[in-house]
């Protein structure tokens, strides 16, 4: 029986200010549009979000790919994760410093290796046989994230000294990570995320984005889910997969969501994002911040915005 496809991609969830709006839903636009290009034509879920999280990793607008925060030490390095909900096959990369389209490589290491993670150098080894395109570090750096790391480590400084008592580590500035779910003709579903990860991360920091379960998970049964927000606590409630076990025991997708936004901010003080999707096509978009950059398309409908019912 074949399905109406369907595509939901995310781009962060924070207290966008209103000049970056506009940006931010352009992005998702766009990233939406490639992906539905390939749904619309027959091509699998997999295909339509590995190239939906491709544009938006080419945008600057956001933290994945070109434009991603910098570390401490001045470094892009990125994680992402890409996982078929028919097979439940996932790719995974972390840390990864000198890839365009973290995506891509994820996506070779799902259909190519017998492997499921690959980080840092390795990673990019095996990006590099594989035919995934590389650059530089400081091609990825650009000047806008220079400026906000050092004003982030000025006052950093200046609040150490101070010793005002101020959680340093608890990042409540922008969360620009993307994600996209999407279900195909076939009745597969399939979820990626890819991230430059936080502000002035320690180098080696890994967040939830790639993490199987925690920041992205699919399975046919259950959900495909991309989440985006504050990684630590994210990860320490495995919430994709928490998300999924949700529907698969019979709530709708966007109850789940809910749910998982309020699980983290009870449990754990966590901000973030969601995006949940079953193989019934049913969907769900939750935050606990002001904002979240959403795009939705069906055959029927085509929506993008930046608050939801949910938050
Ligand atoms: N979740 C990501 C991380 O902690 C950040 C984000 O969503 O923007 O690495």
């Amino acid at each position: 029986m074949s399905s109406d496809p369907v595509l939901v991609v995310h781009g962060g969830a924070w207290a966008m200010p209103d000049d970056m709006v506009e940006a931010h839903l352009r992005g998702v636009r766009n990233a939406l549009a490639s992906g539905w290009h390939v749904l619309e034509r027959g091509g699998a879920a997999l295909d339509a979000i590995e190239e939906a999280v491709v544009i938006m990793e080419d945008d600057e607008t956001f933290d994945a790919g070109r434009g991603s925060f910098l570390n401490r030490d001045g470094k892009v390095q990125m994680d992402a994760l890409i996982m078929d909900g028919a097979t439940l096959r996932a790719g995974g990369v972390g840390c990864v410093e000198r890839l365009p389209n973290p995506v891509r490589a994820a996506r070779k290491i799902l259909s190519e290796s017998p492997h499921v993670y690959f980080v840092g150098e390795g990673a990019e080894r095996f990006a590099a046989e594989h035919g995934v395109e590389w650059c530089s570090n400081e091609e990825l750096v650009i000047p806008r994230e220079v400026e906000r790391l050092r004003e982030y480590q000025q006052k950093a400084a200046g609040q150490v000294s101070a010793k005002d008592g101020k959680d340093l580590f608890a990042p409540a500035i922008s969360h620009d990570t993307v994600g996209a779910v999407a279900l195909d003709r076939d009745g597969n579903i399939a979820a990626a995320t890819s991230t430059g990860g936080t502000l002035n991360k320690a180098p080696g920091r890994l967040g939830d984005s790639s993490l199987i379960g925690c920041g992205c998970y699919a399975d046919n049964l259950s959900a495909a889910v991309s989440t985006t927000g504050w990684g630590e606590p994210i990860m320490k409630l495995v919430l994709a997969k928490w998300t999924a076990d949700r529907v698969s025991a019979g709530n709708l997708p966007q109850w789940a969501a809910q749910e998982a936004m309020n699980y983290l901010a009870q449990r754990l003080n966590g901000h973030g994002g969601i995006i949940v999707l079953n193989a019934q096509g049913q969907i769900g978009i939750a935050h606990n911040t002001p904002r979240m950059a959403w795009a939705v398309k069906t055959a029927k409908k085509e929506e993008a915005g930046i608050e939801c019912g949910a938050s």
